[in-house]
């Protein structure tokens, strides 16, 4: 098994599915049909030059479990994109987010073929998660393609630890507009740059976002950050527009439509407001018997205790929480996510197949 992870993590990496390399989007999209077409059902979506791929084992598009991975990932040096393995250790883009993952879920999926079994699983794989996974996991979701009870996202958290808990986000915009005057007569004008920065300060301090030292050890709170803020021609003019970029972060058991509704009011009438993204917080109930069965698995196989941990960052959990769906993120080991040296640790990934095909056997019962 050990050696079938090595060598499909390899022909994974050397793939470039990176956002402005549709034709290796398209190759990787095409690498997985091709190791999964003889399941019972395989199916795969193309959206703006975005693929998805899924292959379920028990003939339908509805199934207990599906296990979600996105194959695309962020550009990196050319040398990035030939693995090397030193020790236990394999190195190259997406080693660990998520090609990894990935590549146990592969060998997982040809094992249930071969095995012939019709279980109640799915297997989703798309190529666009780093790019805000709008025409993958949401396309994919929205569109009712694809259903499960329980989704298993092997893209978050650390150390096999059980990630059950994110953040909702809402990006938006807000444009304010003022008058124009010349910057020695500023009675004659309206300054928008300090319109935007008084909307801003009235959100900081409105009392949905603790103000940082926030003596809350996990941070487990609303957050707001000013992203951009852009206004004005010049230094000797009162500036007649301006707009800024602000991301904020909410928890449970606030949804997007509630915090959306708070949001817009602190935002006056003569300013413009425009969502520019959004996803629901995630949250699966500690007694999840999906959640509960994953827990028993992986302690079984590492032989020792795991937690569950939240997520500050968003995730594709996000997307089946709107759809009403639990789920799980967990993490083999490894590091430099995004950056030079990003590894994986071969013998995390054996585990992480052991740990799906117990989870498998366990939900089947
Ligand atoms: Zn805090």
């Amino acid at each position: 098994m050990r050696d079938n992870i090595k060598n499909t993590l390899f022909d994974l990496i050397r793939i470039k599915s990176v956002e402005n390399n549709p034709q290796g989007l398209m190759e990787v999209a095409e690498y997985v049909w091709n190791r999964l077409k003889h399941a019972p059902l395989i199916k795969k979506w193309e959206r703006n030059g975005k693929y998805s791929v899924y292959a379920s084992f028990n003939g339908s598009t509805t199934t207990k479990i599906v296990f979600v991975g996105h194959l695309d990932v962020v550009d990196a040096e050319p040398e990035q994109f030939e693995p090397k393995i030193d020790g236990d250790r394999i190195y190259g883009r997406g080693a660990l987010d998520m090609k990894g993952p990935c590549a146990v879920m592969i060998e997982l999926a040809e094992k249930l073929i071969k095995s012939g079994n019709k279980l109640d699983v799915g297997f989703l794989f798309t190529t666009d998660e780093e790019v805000g996974s709008e025409n993958g996991v949401a396309y994919v979701l929205k569109e009712n393609f694809i259903s499960a009870e329980f989704a298993v996202i092997p893209d978050g958290g650390v150390n096999f630890n059980l990630v059950v808990a994110g953040k909702g986000v809402l990006h938006f915009k807000v444009k304010c507009y003022g008058k124009a005057t010349h910057g020695s007569r500023v009675w004659e004008g309206d300054n928008a740059i300090e319109k935007c920065i008084k909307v801003f300060y009235d959100l900081k301090k409105s009392g949905l976002f603790p103000e940082e030292p926030c003596g809350i050890e996990d941070h487990w709170h609303n957050t707001i950050n000013l992203g951009r803020l852009t206004g004005g021609d010049s230094v000797n003019r009162v500036p007649d527009h301006a707009e800024m970029y602000i991301d904020t972060r909410f928890i449970a058991p606030l949804t997007v439509k509630e915090f959306t509704e708070k949001i817009k009011s602190y935002i006056p009438e003569d300013a413009e407001f425009e969502v520019i993204s959004y996803g629901e917080p995630v949250e699966t109930p500690p007694d999840n018997p999906y959640l509960l069965k994953m827990k028993e698995s992986v302690e079984e196989v590492l032989k020792r205790e795991v937690k569950y941990v939240k997520e500050h960052g968003a995730t594709d959990a996000r997307f089946f929480a709107e759809k009403g769906i639990n789920s799980v993120i967990l993490y083999p080991i490894g590091g430099n996510i995004h950056g030079k040296g990003e590894w994986v640790s071969l013998s995390s990934l054996e585990n992480l197949f052991l740990i799906f095909e117990k989870f498998v056997e366990k939900t089947a019962e």
